[in-house]
């Protein structure tokens, strides 16, 4: 007799509402295995029964054929006596206890359902709502676990037969695909007038939106996560009115093509940017404009030579392009630093004095999501927001803490993070702490967790910044709350996603953090390890005048640093001789004058000399501004550099002042931050870290990388900004505990 062999799996990971089960059930119907797949609270348990080659085969297949949206956390693998089973099923999983399953992000539409959504033939053609279990919306939909229908959004949409019958069968792709739908059963698409008019309905909806974009209007469009406002992105007019109406007069647009050709005809592109773009995820990269004369209008990106770009990403927009003749500005809808808006009712009473139309559907999205943003450092990527189609994220780790752990992150572009029963769960990106709307879907996004995982956390842990909205609600919740210094949560974030242990150099750099002394930090240079740090160099401080008037007002801060340096600050434009004595007095006596040693305002100081504007619009923009004015052909660097712990760099302006052309001062500007990067890197020649805002600097990371000694860290996974902050908060935590 051949000998059969019985194995028990348990599996934990991305396995749930994914097609895994669907997935084991035709691996063992193709090799002749028995035995049951089950869903339970932790993710997968399976049994098989065959021979002992078979159960081989489907050990490797296990890994090599996942379904596309699945991941393998964690398997453990049991042998059991032989039982006898006479066929393979799946069984219903034990739906009180499926707390802890992890929610998969949404997903672009694949390529399969595209196909299905080009063939004339098909049942599904044209449907703009088509998905399959490899595809389609998840976490927007979702309202509380078990994902299944009637805990989704599309619980009042009654499947017609044909659905019902592909939900049903294992061997289908749309098994147990919990959004799926089709013409006759599913949600219905409207055009209506920002008074709440349907003007017109499904395609023929979409074929007069785009007939309004073309014809010049501004329109909203309900997306996956949120409305995106649109129009058209050559039509400079459109543009400079959406500016107007946003009040947005810089800050550069996402651009949205029909397809990659047109992608390449505008933009320098690797293939790591290629593959990314038009991976599942769909995030928007940020790319690198061709010389030439551009098609898009100057009004989309000005001043910077970058511009944001992504594909069509749901079946909505692919159908949408079909009727386009241009690429379009797609930006996440809602009111200035406020977050994105999900529902239509909302959109028409906020966002009337913006668009025109808007094209909304009778599904509702539960849970908001942004556009994720990247860009690609040579072959690296590095991540700048985690959202759509990467959040919520998680991540297995080791420990043997069993406490439940909040981490509330930081004030700006925050995201909150959780562990339990040793899983970390990233949420999306929040935004920025400072105004009501935003605050509330920080609570909405906590209370999500409560409730899919059933969690409410022993301990949190956050900034230590006390004014920060995250530390207050942190300190009001009657909790133990443990604070961790912003720039190590930036530099443990990263040795988490590269689970970098023993000491590592960080170098954290960006706008703002509350340091150990009560000061503004953020050009650190920090000796870590897991369980603690030393500050042993940062960047000279000086003082901000007026404090927070200086962030928006950047003249200051070059005004603040030419006082340093004994100067009158008569070389400063944009001062009357009145305005310029007042601000000395307050240099003098020292009045509101916050020291500060950030390399992100240092930025703001050099964009001044650049001859930008005074006043910067959005975060990250004098950054953005001298990248632009780097130019390859110029070689020199200034003298920065290290003296006992301080990094002495204020008598650069002098020579900036003296160098005067813009292009002279960004490069020499960019090329002496690398080069001070290197030079400490060299000098600890240990792993070196890279985090904080600034390094979102393409061109900065690219010369660091190019002179690199030691091994460079940046994150790929975590925002490489504060959105990264919470993750670092929970590993600070978490590695104190073992
Ligand atoms: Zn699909
Ligand atoms: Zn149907
Ligand atoms: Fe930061």
């Amino acid at each position: 007799m051949i000998s059969k062999v019985r194995f028990k799996y348990r599996i934990e990971g991305i396995v749930q509402g994914v097609g895994f089960r669907p997935f084991v059930y035709s691996l063992c119907m193709k090799h002749e295995l028995k035995g049951y797949v089950l869903n339970n609270s932790l993710g997968v348990e399976i049994e098989i029964e065959g021979l002992k080659d078979n159960v081989e085969i489907f050990n490797d297949l296990l890994y090599v054929e996942l379904p596309p949206l699945a991941r393998i956390d964690f398997l453990e693998k049991e042998e059991l006596p032989f039982f006898g089973y006479s066929i393979f099923e799946i069984r219903k999983s034990d739906s009180q206890n499926s707390k802890y399953s992890l929610i998969s992000p949404d997903m672009s539409l694949c390529h399969d359902c595209l196909s299905e959504f080009n063939d004339i033939t098909n049942r599904r053609y044209h449907y703009f709502f088509i998905n399959c279990t490899n595809c389609g919306p998840r976490y927007s939909i979702v309202k509380t676990v078990p994902y299944d229908r009637p805990n989704t959004s599309m619980s009042p949409f009654v499947m017609c037969e044909a659905c019902q019958s592909e939900y049903d069968n294992p061997l289908n792709r749309r098994y147990h695909a919990q959004p799926i739908s089709c013409a006759k059963c599913g949600p219905t698409l409207m055009l209506k007038s920002m008074d709440g008019q349907v003007i017109a309905t499904n395609e023929d909806a979409i074929a007069r939106l785009a007939a309004l974009i073309n014809a010049g209007c501004i329109v909203a469009m309900k997306g996956m996560g949120g409305f995106h406002l649109m129009c058209d992105a050559q039509n400079d007019n459109v543009i400079c009115l959406l500016r107007t109406r946003k009040n947005r007069p810089t800050k550069p647009f996402a651009v949205m093509f029909g397809n990659i050709e047109n992608i390449e005809n505008e933009c320098h592109i690797s293939v790591v940017e290629k593959e990314s773009l038009t991976s599942l995820l769909r995030p928007i990269v940020l790319l690198k404009r061709k010389e030439k004369k551009s098609k898009l209008s100057a009004h989309i990106a000005p001043h910077i030579d970058r511009i944001g770009v992504f594909l069509p990403y749901t079946p909505l927009h692919v159908m949408l392009f079909k009727y386009l003749k241009n690429p379009i500005v797609a930006t996440s809808a809602n009111q200035s630093g406020e977050p994105i808006i999900t529902d239509g009712k909302h959109l028409s009473e906020r966002l009337n004095h913006i668009c025109d139309f808007y094209l909304d559907y009778n599904r509702e999205i539960i849970n908001s999501s942004d556009d994720s943003v990247v860009q690609f450092i040579d072959t690296k990527m590095l991540m700048m927001r985690s959202s759509r189609g990467i959040a919520p994220q998680s991540f297995r780790v080791k420990s043997n803490d069993t406490r439940k752990i909040l981490a509330v992150g930081a004030h700006q572009k925050n995201a909150i993070a959780i562990y339990l029963y040793n899983q970390v769960i990233l949420s999306p990106y929040i935004g920025d702490l400072d105004n009501l709307a935003s605050f509330e879907l920080f609570e909405k996004t906590l209370d999500m967790f409560k409730k899919f995982y059933d969690f409410e956390p022993d301990i949190i842990v956050g900034d230590l910044h006390p004014s920060y909205a995250s530390t207050k609600w942190a300190k009001a919740q009657n909790k133990p709350f443990i604070q961790v210094q912003h720039h190590y949560a930036h530099i443990l974030s990263v040795m988490f996603e590269h689970k970098l242990q023993g000491e590592v150099l960080g170098i954290a750099w960006d706008g703002t953090g509350y340091g150990d002394d009560g000061t503004i930090w953020g050009g650190e240079f920090l000796l870590c390890n897991e369980t603690s740090y030393e500050r042993v160099a940062y960047f000279e401080p000086f003082f901000l005048l007026g404090g927070e008037a200086s962030i928006k007002d950047i003249k200051r801060i070059l005004l603040s640093l030419l006082f340093d340096l004994g100067k009158s600050g008569c070389e400063v434009e944009g001062f009357d001789a009145k305005q310029l004595k007042l601000l000395k007095q307050v240099y003098d006596k020292k009045i509101n004058t916050p020291q500060c040693s950030s390399v992100g305002r240092l930025f703001d100081a050099v964009a001044m000399l650049c001859g930008v504007s005074e006043h910067v619009s959005y975060d990250g923009e004098s950054g953005l501004i001298i990248e632009g004015l780097y130019d390859a052909s110029i070689s020199g660097a200034y003298d920065i550099f290290l003296e006992g712990n301080i990094i002495r760099y204020k008598h650069i302006f002098l020579e900036m002042l003296h160098d005067k052309e813009p292009h002279l001062i960004a490069t020499k500007f960019i090329n002496s931050l690398a080069n001070i990067v290197i030079l400490m890197s060299n000098k600890y020649g240990i792993d070196t870290v890279l985090a904080g805002g600034v390094f979102q600097n393409r061109t900065l990371m690219e010369i660091i990388m190019q002179k690199a000694s030691q091994s460079f860290y940046f994150p790929s996974q975590l925002a490489i900004n504060d959105g990264g902050i919470c993750m670092g908060q929970l590993h600070a935590i978490l590695s104190k505990e073992d």
